[in-house]
């Protein structure tokens, strides 16, 4: 019996490897536009990290995490999404010692037991950006904007940027107890997952894919109206710093994060004809994770964009660059006796950055003509017994069909 790939895991075959390769080519271009640099952690870590950066009564920790023991019973999860991994390097590895703002980003797989749907998997492609150190809101714009520039680099239009401030923990609690007010005689019309959330996190009944929540929370009080003066005057500079660089943006009231280490900024990009997993990008401030996982208070913010649903846009646009499998030569030597030679061609072809390839299959020369053609090759250095005796090929332009006889040693000249 075949073996099959874990369920909601997918293979990234040679067929579509090149698109992974465009976007992430794409990525740290911008990255390094911005000033990006990358960074790779683990993809496990020691759950405590998780329990800690994520928060025990999240959906991602009570129910979504690959965690298991080692042979010497540690505890160990892999990683669910790269926030909490790139703050517990930042620490570890003393990164804010070497400049007040580190400015980091990661692409990779990330892990999630949840329920698999068309473009959603268990094992699934992230890239993301922290920005660690500043506090003020421009870099708040500059991480917003280049979001947008990555997207409309790839081609995406139609994009809608939503923003809200979540507060600080100064001014959620006044927030929070105005929203526990408001839906106080309305617990009955909310769903069962909301009904929990009243009393540890009535901010996340917002953004409650259920429709009743919604008409519940309708009228709810709105955050930016509770704000304190200097997340207010935060949230007033993004604004102005995002209109001066001619960057779109929408109120949304409900686009909330629930943890407390989450501050000010949040931020969601949306890409309408994706539908119900219209969210490309999102993001925001969380000023109090660094305190969280152990270290000196940082005002930090991030992103995370979910690369199977950019390439799921990407290939609805008809945005993916066409397959380039051209080669520069095929060589087809005719006969066993100028395979020798027909080998050493193709080495030294290689050996001076030429593409090339030869058959390995003993094709006759008609069979190799084929394979030429089917890459496509621009060349075939054909090697007959009479050109092999005098050190010579037949070079073929596939292009034009034009015929030439040239020294083996001057082929790669002739390309
Ligand atoms: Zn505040
Ligand atoms: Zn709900």
């Amino acid at each position: 019996m075949l073996i099959e790939a874990p369920r909601g895991t997918q293979d990234i075959l040679p067929g579509v490897s090149a698109n992974w390769q465009y976007i992430e080519q794409t990525m740290r271009d911008i990255c390094r536009l911005y000033g990006y640099k990358e960074i790779r952690t683990p993809v496990f870590e020691h759950t405590e990290l998780f329990l800690r950066g994520i928060g025990e009564t999240t959906d991602i920790v009570s129910k979504e995490m690959y965690t298991f023991t080692d042979r010497k019973e540690r505890s160990l999860t892999l990683r669910p999404e790269n926030t909490a991994a790139v703050v517990r390097s930042y620490l570890e590895n003393k990164m804010y010692a070497e400049s007040l703002l580190t400015k980091l980003f990661y692409i990779g797989p990330m892990f999630r037991y949840d329920r698999p749907q068309a473009g959603r998997y268990r094992q699934f492609h992230q890239f993301g950006i922290e920005a660690l150190g500043a506090k003020g809101p421009s870099i708040d714009a500059e991480v917003i904007i280049l979001a947008v520039q990555l997207l409309e680099r790839l081609g995406l239009t139609d994009l809608n940027l939503y923003v809200n401030s979540v507060g600080c923990p100064e001014c959620r609690p006044v927030y929070r107890e105005k929203l526990q007010e408001y839906l106080k005689g309305k617990t009955e019309e909310l769903c069962s997952d909301c009904q929990s959330r009243f009393d540890r996190n009535p901010m996340r009944i917002l953004d409650c894919k259920n429709p009743q929540c919604g008409e519940a929370s309708q009228g709810a009080p709105h955050i930016v109206d509770c704000l304190c003066d200097e997340c207010s005057n935060h949230f007033e500079q993004l604004k102005i710093l995002l209109q001066a660089a001619n960057i779109n943006f929408t109120l949304n009231p409900r686009l909330v994060r629930g943890l407390d280490y989450y501050t000010k900024t949040a931020f969601e990009i949306q890409y309408a004809p994706l539908g119900a997993q219209s969210a490309v990008c999102g993001g925001g401030r969380y000023d109090g994770l660094v305190e969280e996982c152990g270290g000196q208070p940082t005002a930090s913010i991030g992103l995370a964009v979910g690369m199977e649903r950019i390439l799921l846009a990407l290939e609805k646009q008809n945005l993916l660059p066409a397959a380039n499998n051209q080669i520069d030569v095929f060589v087809a030597p005719m006969g066993k006796e100028t395979q020798g030679m027909a080998f050493k061609l193709l080495c030294d072809l290689r050996k001076n950055g030429i593409i090339a390839d030869m058959d390995f299959m003993d094709r006759n020369i008609k069979g190799q003509m084929k394979q030429a053609n089917k890459y496509p090759a621009r060349f075939v250095a054909i090697i007959g017994e009479d050109e092999a005796a005098q050190g010579k090929v037949m070079l073929k332009n596939m292009e034009s069909g034009i015929q030439e006889l040239v020294d083996s040693s001057e082929v790669q000249n002739k390309l």
